[in-house]
């Protein structure tokens, strides 16, 4: 019985093609050529005009706080249900994570909560698009713009959603992408910083040039403190394959997410899913089961199950409040966030999964809960 993974990249010719091209010619002349293509067609995917390409996700959230001078004493809000690369660059610009609840139905920030945490020393929101889910930006936005706060989307889970015709990630001061070998679309490592601020871009660009400045003839002269995040241009060969497929793979992500909604939800009453608000379309990276508060003592049986059946098992995401590195800030009530972790798991969703595979992950599901 082979093994079920609970995410694994789509690598087709194209990419393969793509990759030997700028390992055979990508140098000297040529040494950006897939990145400023890469950068290029990204912002034009999201219908914003300006990217940059990084390392990680995470290195582009570092760059972008620090191009809006987020520093110590200052605030940034976020939602305690997340992984912790959302949060450590607030922690690395020295400013402090205020951790709020998330909506119940969502997983996203609640934005009653965001408001409640607002003071003097806050900077900015950063919204996560958790699982392929859309924070409620409207909301949000309405809060940034009261209080003179930016507002981050951090869109590494929902690379191909959809908010009111506009995809995610571009209806912010900036947005982070990543290119894992879990997300959506990968480059092995990487990410993307977006924007539509020319100002904010070209901050990126030096912070992460190692603070050259650009147009500095000067050689090997850093007038600032910078980074180097840099995405290399075999990694983004690969991403440039990818993001021509970009469409297809979203489409089957939501595929595979309809056959367990239909089932999961039919045979386990009470259960939701990743939700689909009106005028939204969800790319649902991450199919969720949250299991009713009835069977909730049960879900880590199901997860058992699972892997006893050769199926990657994945739980929610454990409030990050509760980690050691939080240990030295205020205590924070979350209880939705608490309440999700206990009761939820992700589902194997990657291209390649068979309906027969997918068959096999329910089969699991249903035996642990003896529904
Ligand atoms: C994966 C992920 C990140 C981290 O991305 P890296 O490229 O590994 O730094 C950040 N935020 C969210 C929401 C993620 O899912």
């Amino acid at each position: 019985m082979s093994k079920i993974y609970y995410t694994k990249p789509s690598i087709g010719e194209r990419e393969i093609e793509y990759v030997l091209d700028a390992v055979r010619n990508g140098w000297g002349e040529q040494c950006y050529d897939y990145i400023n293509r890469f950068e290029r067609e990204f912002a034009a995917y999201l219908g914003l005009p300006y990217a940059l390409a990084t390392s990680s996700c995470t290195g582009a959230l570092h760059l972008g706080l620090r191009a809006l001078n987020i520093g110590p004493g200052d605030e940034v809000i976020l939602a305690d249900t997340n992984w912790i690369a959302s949060a450590a660059p607030v922690f690395y610009v020295g400013a402090t994570p205020v951790l709020v609840d998330v909506l119940e139905d969502s997983w996203c920030l609640d934005p009653a909560a965001v408001e409640r945490a607002i003071t003097p020393r806050s900077k900015a929101i950063i919204a996560v698009h958790l699982y392929g889910n859309l924070a409620a930006l409207d909301e949000l936005q309405v809060l940034a713009d009261r209080h003179g706060l930016a507002l981050i989307e951090d869109a590494a889970e929902a690379l191909g959603s959809v908010w009111r015709g506009h995809k995610a990630g571009s209806c912010s001061t900036f947005s982070v992408f990543s290119f894992h070998g879990t997300k959506v679309m990968t480059t092995g490592e990487g990410g993307m910083l977006a924007t539509r601020d020319e100002a904010l871009l070209k901050r990126v660009q030096q912070l992460n040039n190692h603070g050259r400045a650009a147009g500095d003839l000067r050689q090997f002269w850093p007038c600032e403190l910078g980074h180097k995040y840099k995405m290399s241009n075999l990694q983004a060969a690969l991403g440039c394959a990818q993001l021509e497929r970009i469409d297809e793979l979203v489409a089957h992500k939501r595929e595979v997410f309809a056959v367990y909604r239909e089932q999961l939800l039919t045979a386990i009453p009470g259960a939701s899913m990743n939700p689909q608000a009106a005028d939204c379309l969800n790319s649902y990276w991450m199919p969720t089961l949250v299991l009713p508060l009835a069977l909730a003592e049960r879900r880590d049986l199901v997860l058992q199950q699972m892997i006893q059946s050769g199926i990657d098992a994945r739980i929610f995401f454990q409030p990050l409040s509760d980690t050691p590195v939080f240990a030295d800030l205020p205590p924070v009530s979350t209880p939705r966030a608490h309440d999700l972790a206990l009761r939820s798991f992700n589902l194997p969703s990657y291209h390649e999964l068979t309906i027969t595979e997918q068959q096999r992950v329910i089969d699991a599901i249903l035996q642990g809960l003896r529904v």
